[in-house]
């Protein structure tokens, strides 16, 4: 079946790092000239966009490619930057696939960073976090964001909580012991939250255990936290993914961004 036009919109979107202004040349590294040239069967002439968080997103036309390397020219912004919630998913990693669908569904639920931790239960030995970091942007480009999320070095959760940035509040989903409903937990956040804007400016985090689950002593100190705020999930025990995306969805649509629509510049739907 032919594939429907889609929108205006270029249907290649690629994060990159370089300042973005009308005329500038950008040069792609390897994979990314590779990507274009041998994936996607693209030539000069061919039109994307390219975008970062700082600059916004601007089309881009292919000037040159070949074996290793490619040069675009920059033409006009399209999306000017936005604001975004600062939002971290801290979590224990879980076995290859599902970790990668976590990286992949918390980009595309707008998380800022995510930092791996290791707790008592893990089971896992070690993180590959240039792995989760490509499926992170990979995710980025697909769902029209403007960012990338920050993929942080794995560590332990004692050293993560050590060094607790001032003001952070973390949402832990505990799964066992006292926790309220994490719809409550965000309404009497959000009765409380001051200014007008049309989500949480100060900076959260929600934290989710590993397959095995949470050790009580865990959860105990977790609770004595005064940045900690514990929440359940309802009566079901959800697989580590599922509890991390169910929890981001509701903080997007609480406290996040969640009330926002895709950017207009977007509009239209696909053309048969
Ligand atoms: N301890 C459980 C066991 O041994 O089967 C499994 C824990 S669950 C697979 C992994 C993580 O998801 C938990 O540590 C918690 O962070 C979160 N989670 C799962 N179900 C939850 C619930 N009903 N309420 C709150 N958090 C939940």
């Amino acid at each position: 079946m032919a594939q429907a036009k889609t929108r205006a919109q270029p249907a290649t979107r690629l994060h990159v790092d370089d300042t973005l202004e009308e005329g500038r040349t950008l040069g792609l590294d390897r994979d990314r000239a590779h990507f274009l040239r041998s994936v996607l069967r693209l030539g000069p002439g061919a039109r994307l966009a390219v975008f970062n968080a700082r600059d916004g997103e601007w089309q881009a036309e292919i000037e040159g490619l070949g074996k290793g390397w490619c040069s675009l020219n920059v033409g006009a912004q399209r999306r000017k930057p936005v604001p975004e919630p600062d939002l971290w998913l801290v979590f224990a990693p879980i076995k290859r696939a599902r970790i990668d669908f976590i990286a992949e569904k918390a980009t595309e639920l707008g998380v800022a960073v995510l930092q791996p931790v290791m707790t008592r239960f893990t089971a896992v030995s070690r993180v590959n976090e240039d792995r989760l970091a490509a499926n992170a942007r990979e995710a980025a480009e697909q769902c029209e964001r403007l960012s990338i999320p920050e993929v942080r070095e794995t560590r332990s959760l004692g050293e993560v909580l050590d060094q607790w940035p001032q003001g952070r509040r973390l949402l832990v989903c505990a799964e066992w012991g006292a926790a309220q409903p994490i719809a409550e937990a965000l309404q009497a956040v959000r009765a409380g939250r001051e200014g007008s804007g049309t989500f949480a400016t100060d900076p959260w985090a929600i934290l989710t255990g590993p397959e095995g689950g949470f050790a009580e002593s865990e959860l105990d100190a977790l609770r004595k936290l005064p940045f900690a705020v514990p929440v359940g999930l309802g009566p079901r025990i959800l697989r580590a993914d599922t509890a991390a995306l169910a929890a981001l969805a509701c903080w997007q649509a609480v406290l996040g961004d969640g009330a926002e629509r895709p950017p207009a510049e977007l509009a239209g739907f696909p053309t048969g």
